[in-house]
């Protein structure tokens, strides 16, 4: 591809490194301020999943350091050149504009270089199920219920820089690493996805908004409906600058409002209940599902080996299987072997594990 191909075939990509922006991501959160208002009156900001840094970019111009970002007409959010180029110069201007009280907290797997005002927790896994001391990034809880120290991790983290502080506003802009599969995208999303509403409900101030990235799929109802019961409204934003084809959207949720007297550090995101001591819960955090065994006592254990001849029966006599399947997928084996052709497939499958491409069978 030339230099400059990407650049004429994507405007938002050419835009942003107009503007100094460290990925064209940004304009998708400048889009979704600009019909949702997300940041008015924001002191204290999450982003997770923050690397290479673009929405991290847009807190801190907006927040720390109190920049109007203009949005100049309908096609183009930013400044022209010339405009960019006096604010560049105006910098220290910008020093003693800076809104101290503002914090910002960025949160990733990867590094990233430093931005004004804003604070990185990196290494942290999001999606970590691992609550030994050793890992800082560990979302799950310690073993006493009603310990002080119970929220681990990022979540606790972040609270520290916020002084004992809730957010404002959570925002997470997480993907993993495309398949192509889109199930299984979508998927691994989710999975993304609740790492981070569970790092938001132990930070997020009653009120708070939360903007996270999605997939599109045929779950989204339910996914809507969870977010519905922490939040009193919910919409997906599609923003211009996010491709048609892509079937990435994002979430607004706002005014967060959990369930009257829920504690959100009492909830894992894989639902391990190995180490709770489910007694100490009370209300809407001991809500547990019946686990039901079905079938009389006497009815057969389906993990025991019992003898051919069972006592009181028949003698033991061999059946067919009532229906076997019509088209399994070993029938192409079983064809050769048949037709004693599998000598064949055998070297077939020395050239392919000779050629290092592992083996057909
Ligand atoms: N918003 C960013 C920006 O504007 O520059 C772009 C975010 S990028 C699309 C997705 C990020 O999610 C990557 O930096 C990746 O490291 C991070 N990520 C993916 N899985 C993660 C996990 N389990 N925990 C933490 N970060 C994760």
């Amino acid at each position: 591809m030339g230099r400059v191909s990407r650049d004429k075939r994507d405007i938002y990509y050419r835009k942003a490194k107009e503007q100094g922006w460290r990925a064209r991501s940004a304009f998708k959160l400048l889009q979704i301020d600009e019909k949702y208002n997300i940041f008015e009156g924001v002191i204290r900001a999450v982003d997770l999943c923050a690397a290479p840094g673009s929405w991290s970019q847009v807190l801190s111009r907006k927040l720390f350091l109190g920049e109007t970002i203009v949005i100049r007409d309908k096609c183009c959010l930013f400044y022209n050149e010339i405009e960019l180029q006096q604010k560049l110069e105006r910098l220290e201007e910008y020093e003693s504009h800076k809104n101290e009280d503002v914090k910002i907290v960025a949160v990733d797997l990867q590094p990233m270089s430093p931005i004004p005002g804003v604070i990185q927790i990196q290494e942290a896994d999001l999606e970590a199920d691992d609550e030994s001391e050793s890992n800082e990034a560990t979302l799950l809880l310690g073993p006493g219920i009603g310990d002080s120290n119970l929220v681990l991790g990022p979540a606790q983290e972040i609270i520290s820089h916020f002084k004992g502080h809730k957010a404002d506003l959570v925002v997470c802009d997480g993907a993993p690493d495309v398949t192509g599969l889109h199930s299984m995208d979508i998927y691994i999303q989710a999975q993304l996805l609740l790492g981070a509403l569970h790092i938001s409900c132990n930070v997020l101030k009653p009120g708070g908004i939360y903007v996270a990235k999605i997939f599109r799929g045929k779950d989204n109802d339910l996914l809507m409906n969870q977010l519905l019961s922490l939040f009193k409204e919910v919409d997906i934003a599609k923003p211009s600058s996010s491709r048609n084809s892509s079937i990435e959207a994002f979430v607004v949720c706002r005014y967060y409002s959990p369930p009257k007297g829920f504690d959100p550090r009492l909830i894992t995101p894989y639902l391990d209940v190995s180490h709770r001591d489910f007694n100490s819960l009370q209300g809407v955090n001991r809500f547990i599902i019946p686990f039901v065994v079905c079938g009389d006592v006497s009815a057969f254990d389906s993990d025991t080996t019992y003898p051919l001849q069972l006592r009181g029966e028949q003698p033991y006599q061999y059946r067919a299987p009532v229906q076997p399947p019509i088209a399994p997928p070993y029938s192409f084996h079983s064809n050769l072997k048949k037709d004693n052709l599998d000598h064949y497939l055998k070297k077939i499958d020395d050239a392919v594990k000779r050629a290092g491409l592992g083996s057909t069978t």
